[in-house]
């Protein structure tokens, strides 16, 4: 089976995006990869956490995998910084990744331009991280949202760059890995600003929906949305002019699985936005029902996470460990005796 890596930060609690654009596809991946899922804690503080709420974070978001039916037994389910093979494959990395590369980021500009009183060199090398997560486990496919892609685009010309200077045509070190675009691969914007992605750490709650979050603030939240001002209203997909409409049908089609068409049919003529975003809350409140449910009872249960940390921690550095090896010998690093 292709092996398939993908990550969560545990930067605050996690979202309706990265529930549709990520965790979904992580259950539906499973039978048919070989699947590397790992919350990134080290990731996570590139910007600064509160100590308290990063430990709390990391365990709501193991239990959040583990409530949207990520199997332990079919996957490896890890916490990041429990398997040391990241930090250290990611060192090496960074003296094979040129600054130029990384100053042209977008994700570093836009979140130095929001932490603009923290722009840490961490922060910086967050896609050498990246790479490393994904290249010591030979990850062939990796799920990308479209604010990933540009870090993974970096992570195969490390790859490459590598394999170029240490490997040969029949023994690269490092398996290039190549972006899998999931069949409902959906984009979740920002409920107040249609342009921008829906971000779990974004200082405006009125942003964000979590995962964890109560009916009646989701159905608050939707209700005060951003639409337009079209005289009269309409549910149309368009996007480029009627961005916040769109991002609710996307929501309203992620929660039932009805196409745009159907929407657009479902409201023709009706000249209101009010009914529209009802439903979209309702559809999203009952989305989630299960997954909290889920949650709440895992998150309980200590043990059984504890269990399951302990166990992934394990088949992960085996594996890493081997890569690492081969990173290390390539560079000429004398092995440990
Ligand atoms: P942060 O604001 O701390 O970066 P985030 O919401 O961007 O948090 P990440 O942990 O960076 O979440 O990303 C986890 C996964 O969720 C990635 O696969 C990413 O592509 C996906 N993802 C993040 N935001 C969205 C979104 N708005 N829509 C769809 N997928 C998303
Ligand atoms: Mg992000």
């Amino acid at each position: 089976k292709p092996i398939v890596l993908s990550g969560v930060q545990p930067s605050g609690e996690l979202s309706i995006g990265n529930y549709m654009g990520a965790l979904r596809q992580w259950e539906q991946m499973q039978d048919d990869f070989d699947c590397q899922y790992c919350v990134v804690d080290l990731h996570a503080i590139t910007v600064r956490q509160d100590p308290k709420a990063l430990h709390e974070a990391t365990l709501d978001a193991l239990a959040i995998c583990l409530a949207v039916g990520v199997d332990p037994k079919k996957s490896s389910l890890f916490v990041q910084s429990h398997v040391p093979e990241h930090a250290q494959l990611g060192w090496i990395l960074n003296c094979y990744t040129q600054m130029g590369e990384l100053n042209r980021m977008t994700q570093f500009k836009d979140k130095s331009a929001r932490h603009a009183n923290d722009v840490n060199v961490g922060l910086y090398g967050y896609p050498v991280l990246m790479a490393a997560d994904i290249l010591l486990y030979g990850a062939h496919k990796v799920p990308v949202g479209s604010d990933q892609k540009q870090h993974l685009e970096l992570a195969r010309d490390i790859a490459n760059r590598f394999n170029n200077l240490y490997g040969s045509e029949d023994q690269p070190i490092f398996e290039v890995p190549e972006p899998y675009i999931p069949a409902m691969n959906a984009r979740v914007m920002s409920l107040q600003d249609a342009t921008r992605k829906m971000s779990k750490s974004d200082d405006n709650r009125k942003n964000v929906i979590t995962l964890l979050e109560e009916p009646k603030s989701i159905l608050k939240k939707i209700n005060k949305a951003q639409t337009d001002a079209q005289n009269p209203p309409s549910i149309i997909h368009d996007v480029e002019n009627k961005a916040g409409i769109a991002n609710l049908m996307g929501l309203y089609s992620g929660a039932t699985g009805k196409t745009f068409a159907d929407i657009e049919a479902q409201y023709a003529g009706v000249e209101m936005y009010g009914p529209f975003k009802k439903d979209v809350g309702e559809a999203i409140v009952a989305m989630l029902e299960p997954v909290q449910a889920e949650y709440k009872r895992i998150r309980a249960d200590r043990a059984y996470m504890d269990a399951v940390m302990k166990a992934g921690a394990e088949k992960a550095s085996a594996r890493a460990a081997v890569t690492l090896k081969k990173a290390y010998e390539a560079v000429g690093f004398v092995a440990r005796p």
